[in-house]
C-alpha cells in the first residue's frame, strides 16, 4: 500500500486562503454574500478539495459543505463558514475553513491514527438571510417555514429563489447524526486586539457570549418647544439621555470584568425640532458568558427606572426583548488547544470569551465544541482591510492540527 502520509504544510495553507480570496476580491478583502456567485464558487472549490482529505463532500439543501470520512475510528467535526459580510475581510469565515481541511489533510491518511477529521462549511453563518441557518439547520433547529421567510437583508430575495438560482432547491439538508462525532472545533480570527496587544498567538475560548437585549421605554408629555416652560416640561427625550450616563456611570460598578453594554438605536416621538417629545426609546444590548451578572445588571436598569418613574417626570419601562444563552466551550477541547499551543505557540495563549458569535454556539447544543482564535492586525474586522499575519495563520493552523490530533487520540 503506498505511504501516502502527508505533513502539515504551512505555505498550502497561505495558497489555500489567497485561491478563496480570488473569489469575490474587492481591494484587499473580499465581496461574498450568501449564494453570490463568488460565494458558490468557494463551495464548489472547496468541494473539490475534500477528496484530498479522504472526504467525500457535497453541497446540502441549504448550502453548507459537509465532508464526511469513511476510515474508522472516532470523527472529529471542524469548519467554519465561506460567505462574507458585504465589502469585507478575507479570513473571517474562510480561515477557519482552511484550517479544518488542513488537518484533514494531514491527520486522514495517517494509517497510525484511528479517526478522522470531517470538515463542514456552514452556510450564512454572517446573517444576510437570518440567524446561523446553515448550522442550526444541522442540529436540526431550522423548519422548511423557516426558510419560507427567509429573505435577503439586502435585496429581498427570498431564500427559496436564491436556492433556485444556485441549483440548491429541492436537495436534502443534511442533519447531524446523534453520537457520530466526539466534538466541533473551530477556528477564527479573533475580529478584537487583545491577543495583538499582549503579544500572544492563540486566544483559547471559553465560551461564546449569550446577547440579551431590552426596549427601555419613556413616556413623558408632548408639547410645544417654544411656548413650555422649562421647569413643568416632561421631555422624554431628556430623560432617555440621562438614563443613558446613568447606565455608563454606575454598571462599572456592578458588570463582570468581559461585561459589554451599548445602546444601539435611540428614538424620540415624534422626532420634531419644535416639539418636546412625549415618547422615546431605545435598544439596549448587554453580552456575558454570566447569567448572574446578566440578573445583577438587569435588576439594576429596573431599579433606575422606577428611580426616574418616582420623580414624577417622565415613566419609564424596561422590557427584555431577548434572552441569551451562553455556550460554554468544553473543557476538553480547551486542555487540547493550550497543550498545541505549548508545543507549537510556545504556550503564547490565553484563555477567553468570545464577544461574537460563531457556529460554534450552535454545534455545542449538540456536541462538545471547543474555539481558538487567531490576531487580528489592529483588532479589525467586516472590514475589507481586516488581516493576520502570515506567521500567526501559520502558526494557528498548526496549532488547529496539533489539537485535532490530540482530541482524536486521547
Ligand atoms: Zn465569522
Amino acid at each position: 500500500m503506498p505511504d501516502n502520509r502527508s505533513h502539515f504544510d504551512g505555505a498550502r495553507v497561505l495558497a489555500d486562503l489567497n485561491a478563496l480570496r480570488d473569489f469575490g476580491a474587492y481591494k484587499t478583502g473580499v465581496h461574498k454574500p450568501t449564494f453570490s456567485e463568488p460565494h458558490m464558487r468557494s463551495l464548489e472549490w472547496l468541494v473539490q478539495r475534500l477528496p484530498e482529505a479522504g472526504l467525500t463532500a457535497a453541497i446540502d439543501g441549504i448550502g453548507n459543505v459537509l465532508g464526511t470520512a469513511t476510515k474508522s475510528g472516532p470523527k472529529l467535526l471542524a469548519g467554519s463558514h465561506l460567505e462574507s459580510q458585504n465589502y469585507a475581510g478575507w479570513l473571517d469565515g474562510p480561515l477557519g475553513v482552511v484550517y479544518a481541511l488542513e488537518a484533514a489533510r494531514v491527520i486522514n491518511p495517517d494509517p497510525n491514527l484511528n479517526g478522522a477529521v470531517e470538515v463542514a462549511a456552514w452556510c450564512d453563518e454572517e446573517g444576510h438571510f437570518g440567524s446561523f441557518l446553515g448550522s442550526r439547520s444541522y442540529v436540526g433547529g431550522v423548519t422548511d417555514d423557516d426558510i419560507d421567510a427567509a429573505r435577503d437583508r439586502n435585496s429581498g430575495r427570498t431564500m427559496r429563489e436564491a436556492l433556485t438560482d444556485v441549483g440548491l432547491a429541492g436537495r436534502a439538508r443534511a442533519q447531524a447524526e446523534r453520537g457520530r462525532h466526539i466534538g466541533y472545533i473551530e477556528a477564527h480570527i479573533e475580529q478584537g486586539e487583545s491577543l495583538e496587544s499582549s503579544g500572544l498567538g492563540i486566544g483559547i475560548v471559553t465560551s461564546i457570549v449569550g446577547i440579551w437585549q431590552y426596549r427601555i421605554s419613556f413616556s413623558g408629555e408632548q408639547n410645544h418647544a417654544g411656548t413650555t416652560r422649562m421647569d413643568v416640561r416632561k421631555d422624554a427625550g431628556v430623560a432617555l439621555t440621562r438614563f443613558c450616563v446613568a447606565i455608563e456611570d454606575r454598571f462599572p460598578r456592578l458588570c463582570g470584568p468581559r461585561t459589554v453594554w451599548t445602546t444601539g438605536h435611540i428614538a424620540l416621538d415624534p422626532g420634531a425640532p419644535s416639539i418636546i417629545p412625549g415618547r422615546a426609546e431605545m435598544l439596549f444590548q448587554i453580552r456575558d458568558d454570566d447569567p448572574d451578572v446578566i440578573d445583577r445588571l438587569e435588576d439594576l436598569l429596573r431599579s433606575m427606572a422606577a428611580e426616574v418613574s418616582a420623580q414624577g417626570r417622565c415613566s419609564v419601562t424596561v422590557e427584555r426583548i431577548r434572552t441569551g444563552a451562553p455556550a460554554m466551550m468544553d473543557a476538553t477541547f480547551q486542555d487540547a488547544i493550550e497543550a498545541a499551543s505549548l508545543a507549537f505557540a510556545g504556550g503564547r495563549s490565553v484563555r477567553m470569551p468570545s464577544g461574537a458569535g460563531h457556529d460554534a454556539q450552535i454545534l455545542a447544543t449538540i456536541m462538545p465544541a471547543g474555539m481558538l482564535f487567531v490576531p487580528s492586525i489592529g483588532g479589525i474586522s467586516h472590514h475589507w482591510t481586516e488581516n493576520t499575519g502570515d506567521a500567526d495563520i501559520i502558526t494557528g493552523a498548526q496549532v488547529f492540527v496539533e489539537a485535532c490530533r490530540h482530541l482524536l487520540v486521547k
